[in-house]
């Protein structure tokens, strides 16, 4: 099984760490992890201080593990199936180029037209969103699981020019490798988090999750842990509270000497115009 087959993660660590996650309407959420409450402090202030408006989320003392077995199967079964659909999908895009009347003998026309009363379509002549096949097309005495395991190796083989060399996004998106967790794996019974990544517009950043077993996603997470303490967030509030006293009492300033430097300029417009015209 390779590792995107599995479970895995982007920071596959083992440890406790102290987890700082804020949030700002323009940046969304961040999270800081380090090794000491020390340091994780000497962090939030500088963020703190930089970031105005800053939610203060989550301060916690955390202990890095790894999936649970109940979930790393799972996840497994979850990828096996996207993958036995996704192959699927993708022999049907190449069978547009071939007739009906040539297809190869895995598959047949769809004469049994099918559709779930919440997804139904006024007409549907192509199948779209027909249950019983993929636009039109089916397999003939074959499973979707039987097709996946007798020709998916054969149809990598004979599409392995298909595939190209990575472009400049993909090789950066590659660089972050999600890999298996060296932490040691949860027990099924226990609540952990998973750290997940929420981008695009109006999205959320870097959010916490509680791991709900029915609400599974394939996608490698940033990494999973066990909540050891709930840290004091009144420490950090109180930073927040310090720098919003600085800012405002530097505003404050600065708008004083901004009507001073207005009421100058004014009192030298009225001095200049009356000297005009007094005599
Ligand atoms: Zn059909």
């Amino acid at each position: 099984m390779n590792n995107n087959e599995t479970a895995t993660v982007y920071f596959p660590f083992a440890g406790n760490y102290y987890l700082f996650h804020w949030y700002t309407y323009d940046n969304r959420g961040h999270i800081i992890l380090a090794k000491n409450e020390k340091s994780l402090y000497l962090i939030a202030e500088k963020i703190i201080d930089n970031y105005a408006g800053i939610q203060i989320k989550d301060f916690l003392k955390i202990e890095l593990v790894g999936p649970s077995e109940k979930l790393v199967k799972l996840i497994e079964n979850k990828i096996y199936e996207e993958n036995v659909q996704l192959f699927l999908r993708e022999v049907r895009a190449e069978l547009y180029c071939i007739e009906d009347t040539q297809l190869p003998k895995q598959f047949m026309v769809c004469d049994n037209y099918s559709e779930t009363e919440e997804k139904k379509l006024e007409d549907d002549p192509n199948h779209y969103i027909c249950d019983n096949c993929f636009e039109g097309i089916k397999l003939k005495d074959l499973t979707p699981e039987e097709f996946y395991h007798k020709y998916k190796n054969r149809w990598l083989e004979v599409h392995s020019d298909n595939c190209n060399e990575p472009k400049d996004e993909e090789e950066f998106l590659l660089s972050f490798k999600a890999e298996q967790s060296k932490a040691s794996p949860a027990r099924d019974d226990e609540e952990i988090y998973k750290v997940i990544d929420d981008f695009g517009p109006h999205a959320s950043g870097l959010c916490l999750e509680v791991l709900k077993y029915d609400d599974i996603r394939t996608n490698p997470v940033l990494f999973y842990f066990r909540k050891l303490e709930e840290l004091n967030k009144n420490t950090l509030e109180e930073i927040k509270d310090k720098y919003r006293k600085i800012t405002e009492m530097k505003t404050k300033k600065e708008d004083e000497e901004f009507n001073k430097r207005g009421i100058e300029r004014h009192r030298r417009i009225i001095e200049k115009v009356l000297k005009v015209f007094s005599e």
